[in-house]
């Protein structure tokens, strides 16, 4: 399975490439995987290289961009370059394009029946989210896929017709892999409770992955046949709390549906992330059934008059500390009527560091019925992934309060 990409914005720095992305993940699921990208600009000999390389090294193409009205986009013209055919009007395509314009109140510009161009032995593919069709062409037994750029319409054809094309080709080729997901534990201390488990063996992989809320360990056989089920387990154990899913659930989403399956609320009180810590309970879908809402208190006049911190506690203890983030915490919960409140606060930098507290100082506070508590972090990081180590600790602290299940389960 081989992706080509095209696009100039995809290489200027406009777009960042993503579509390879989706896919990836789309077919790691079913136990495939992608063997090569390229990414190459709007023109004919670019693409039609790009394809035909791809074609030569793989069971299916994928290519996504360029399909589109305006004299940039010739993706159609390259497959056809490298088939060997001449495009042709697809007379039903035309049909439809006009159609769905007249349905919009418009009529189609002539450039428009570029997009009802197609090889003479390719199949249209419907195109549920915009005007630009795709096409499937099969050439040599390979199937080559055109699908346009834009995400939204890419995801929806690979989900309706391309994925149906290019799955019965790969599913089941690479070897399965079991993701687990850990929160509060820097990467070296995760290869540390790898090594102490007593897992390793010449039949598994164990790789790493640092994401937002954590580290994920990959556990893979080393060819197809080895399930790692099992060595995963011995993993599991070694992991205890540390570990939050078994899959793909986000550490967000397993704060979320625990709070949610308990019947309760969050509100959350923000120095130095800023608000980013609401944004990250926010995007996950459904989160208004818990998140009830937050006070970004960047100011010491903000955070005394809304969370209702004491001046003479900002006096004695300064903003960046225990006793101001339990405050804070305290004062979100009892000002926003939640079940719990998690406040941040702390020195992000570059700047406003001291020696008592240097940057990636943070500070978080968790009121709950009856009780708070604090948790010091002392973050290496820049100002950005400060902020953002902060959010996933934040979450984690109520995570491990909650003593929320492990989302996921291991295959049967
Ligand atoms: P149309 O012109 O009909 O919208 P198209 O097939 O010509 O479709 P493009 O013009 O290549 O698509 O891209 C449309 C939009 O999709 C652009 O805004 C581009 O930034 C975005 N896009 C294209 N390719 C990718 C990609 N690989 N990853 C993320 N975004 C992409
Ligand atoms: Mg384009």
């Amino acid at each position: 399975m081989a992706l080509v990409m095209v696009g100039d914005e995809l290489l200027d720095g406009r777009t960042p490439e993503s579509n390879s992305r989706y896919i990836i993940e789309r077919l790691r699921r079913k136990r495939a995987r992608v063997g090569s990208i390229r990414i190459v600009p709007d023109r004919l000999e670019a693409i039609a290289r790009a394809i035909e390389a791809a074609w030569r090294e793989s069971v299916a193409v994928v290519v996504s961009g360029g399909l589109g009205p305006t004299a940039d986009d010739i993706t159609r013209q390259a497959l056809a370059r490298v088939v060997g055919e001449e495009l042709v009007e697809d007379e039903e395509l035309v049909d439809q394009l006009r159609r769905r314009y007249r349905e919009r109140g418009r009529s189609m510009a002539h450039s428009n029946l570029r997009q009802a161009l197609r090889t003479p032995s390719g199949r249209p593919i419907a195109n549920p989210r915009g005007t630009a069709p795709g096409l499937l062409h099969l050439h040599e037994g390979v199937p080559l896929i055109l699908l346009p750029g834009v995400p939204a319409e890419l995801r929806a054809m690979w989900e309706t017709t391309a994925e149906a094309v290019v799955l019965p080709l790969v599913e089941g080729s690479a070897p399965a892999l079991v993701r687990l997901r850990t929160a509060g534990l820097p990467e070296s201390r995760a290869a540390d409770r790898v090594a102490g488990s007593g897992i390793e063996s010449s039949e598994l992989e164990v790789g790493f992955c640092v994401t937002p809320f954590g580290v994920d360990i990959l556990v893979q056989g080393r060819h197809e046949e080895v399930d790692p089920t099992e060595g995963a387990r011995i993993l599991i154990d070694a992991l205890g709390s540390d570990l939050y899913a078994i899959g793909e659930t986000g550490l967000d989403e397993v704060v979320l549906d625990e709070l949610i399956r308990r019947g309760e609320t969050v509100a959350v009180a923000e120095s130095c992330t800023g608000g980013l810590l609401g944004g990250a309970f926010t995007a996950v879908a459904g989160s208004s059934q818990a998140f009830v809402g937050g006070i970004v208190a960047y100011a010491n006049e903000v955070k005394m008059r809304e969370l209702e911190v004491p001046e003479s506690l900002l006096v004695q203890h300064g903003a960046v500390s225990a006793e101001c983030a339990a405050a804070m915490a305290e004062g979100a919960r009892r000002r926003l009527g939640s079940s719990w409140a998690v406040a941040v606060t702390g020195v992000a930098g570059p700047g406003g560091g001291t020696p008592e507290k240097p940057v990636g100082t943070v500070h978080l506070g968790l009121a709950g019925e009856g009780s708070t508590r604090t948790r010091l972090l002392q973050l290496p990081g820049d100002r950005e992934q400060n902020r953002r180590w902060s959010v996933a600790a934040a979450l984690d602290l109520l995570r491990r309060e909650m003593k929320a299940p492990v989302a996921g389960s291991l295959p049967t």
